[in-house]
């Protein structure tokens, strides 16, 4: 019997298919009839077929195109409201065996700084994350079985959930580091880390084996049946990305869908996240070198057509994009974005020298988080520091369930507001506090349900009295 469990690669990212696929959406760039038709079917918010979304990501009429964004912001609203929820990555380790032509740790740069933190050292790291505000982290390390084997990422993850310093606690750990075994992936889900993330870079084989020429990582289906098995380990949050710039976007996007489609076919649930990074000039990288860089545009429409395609799935943007680029994609589906973050190992506690840097690319925003977080209170969104879901089991098929019912809304919003107060009392400034504090007065009177708001009226009380035992 057909068992879409047992696909491999090729077939659940046919390159035939997403040939077919951009001709058709070629094809159809003008068809307003089918292109109404579409945007009918996805106002049912139950999502497209990445051929449908791939005729919108085509479409070339102006009108049309502004109907896309519009239902873009439509759909972020519905699902989303106004939360923003904020993270950092914090890099363990940036040795690594691969020769990722794009990346800087790539194996044959002999001179960039090489290192990896030491327990104590990630202590200092989590400490300095902590004291900045930050309760959900994820982790980056090169690939490396010598000197980060999956004992040092586990024995890193345990650090991490330990340090308790102040008011402070790291509650959501997601974790990136490269393809491994499904028993791997089932250690990494007894560490209960919250998303395992991994980017595909590109679908396009025969691009990725030229810009993963060596190392463990050249092996395409390998790479590419990783979400596969971190399922099977149990790990039921996966968070897919492409590096947008390395091939033809529109082959991409249609790849990325291909791939949610098959998640949700096999598994039962889609990817809880999609990032979508941008090429970024880094210490032997220069992203002019590379032929398929796309635009502020471009990169607006396809953040609108993956929320129209996908309404179920957290967007993320790091830091990578500047303050304008990340101000435009919020309003369009953007639901996570990073914020006061180093891209260096141990960047958090020491500034690097000029001589010994270690970043693996170039940050466009490098507001604080203080900074980022009063600036989204100033643009309306509610700034969210919740980690609740994996910690309440609210992971896989019953976060899916309860998100596409509308449920979950009931859990988000108290939790932005109590995670906020958290966040305005023990890290703020004074400014960013002020604005906070009126932001939360004027929210709460705001929450639907009359008993959620008593809890949520109870529980900010509490925590203005020291109280931070709480499950968000
Ligand atoms: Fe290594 Fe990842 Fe960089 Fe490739 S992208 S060189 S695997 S750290
Ligand atoms: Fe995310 Fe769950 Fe918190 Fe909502 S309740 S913000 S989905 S962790």
């Amino acid at each position: 019997m057909y068992n879409v469990k047992s696909l491999k690669a090729e077939e659940f990212i046919s390159h035939e298919e997403i040939l077919a696929t951009l001709s058709y959406a070629k094809e159809n760039k003008n068809n307003i009839k089918l292109i109404n038709q579409i945007l009918e079917k996805a106002k049912l918010r139950q999502g497209l077929s990445h051929r449908e979304a791939s005729v919108l990501l085509a479409c070339s009429d102006e009108e049309k195109n502004q109907e896309i964004f519009k239902l873009a912001e439509q759909i972020k609203k519905d699902f989303y409201g106004n939360r923003i929820v904020l993270f950092a990555p914090l890099y363990l380790s940036n040795y690594c065996v691969n020769g990722c032509v794009y990346c800087p740790y790539h194996y044959e740069n002999k001179h960039i700084a090489r290192k990896k933190l030491t327990q104590e050292e990630i202590r200092r790291e989590v400490i300095a994350l902590q004291d900045m505000g930050h309760k959900r982290l994820v982790i980056e390390t090169g690939e490396d079985p010598l000197n980060s084997p999956i004992e040092y990422v586990l024995e890193s993850i345990k650090t991490i959930y330990s340090i308790k310093h102040k008011n402070g606690a790291i509650r959501r750990v997601n974790v990136n580091i490269a393809a491994t075994t499904v028993d791997n992936y089932r250690k990494l889900r007894e560490a209960e880390i919250g998303t395992y993330i991994l980017f595909q870079e590109t679908y396009n084989k025969t691009s990725y084996e030229k810009l993963h020429p060596t190392g463990p990582k050249h092996h395409y289906a390998y790479h590419t049946e990783a979400m596969d098995r971190a399922m099977e380990g149990g790990l039921d949050d996966v968070g897919l990305g492409v590096l947008f710039g390395l091939e033809g976007y529109d082959y991409e996007f249609a790849g990325l869908l291909m791939h949610a489609e098959h998640l949700e076919a096999a598994f039962g649930v889609g990817p809880h996240t999609i990032s979508v990074p941008r090429i970024r000039r880094a210490d032997d990288i220069d992203p002019d070198a590379f032929d398929n860089g796309i635009d502020d545009e471009i990169f607006a429409k396809i953040v609108a057509c993956i929320r129209i395609a996908v309404p179920y799935t957290g967007m993320i943007v790091s830091t990578r994009e500047s303050q304008v680029c990340r101000e435009k994609v919020l309003k369009l589906g953007v639901s996570q974005i990073s914020g006061g973050s180093k891209t260096s190992v141990g960047g958090y506690v020491e500034e690097e020298p000029e001589d010994a840097r270690s970043e693996q690319f170039d940050i466009s925003d490098t507001r604080t988080l203080d900074q980022i977080v009063s600036w989204l209170m100033e643009s309306g969104y509610i700034p969210s520091f919740c980690t609740a879901c994996y910690r309440e089991g609210r992971t896989g098929d019953r976060f899916m369930s309860l998100l596409k019912s509308g449920q979950i809304q009931n859990c988000c919003d108290p939790n932005a507001l109590m995670t906020l107060k958290e966040y305005l009392l023990d890290y703020a400034s004074e400014e960013t506090k002020a604005i906070g504090e009126k932001l939360i007065e004027r929210e709460v009177p705001n929450v639907p349900k009359e008993k959620v708001r008593e809890i949520v009226y109870k529980n900010l009380k509490e925590i203005e009295e020291g109280n931070r035992d709480f499950r968000f």
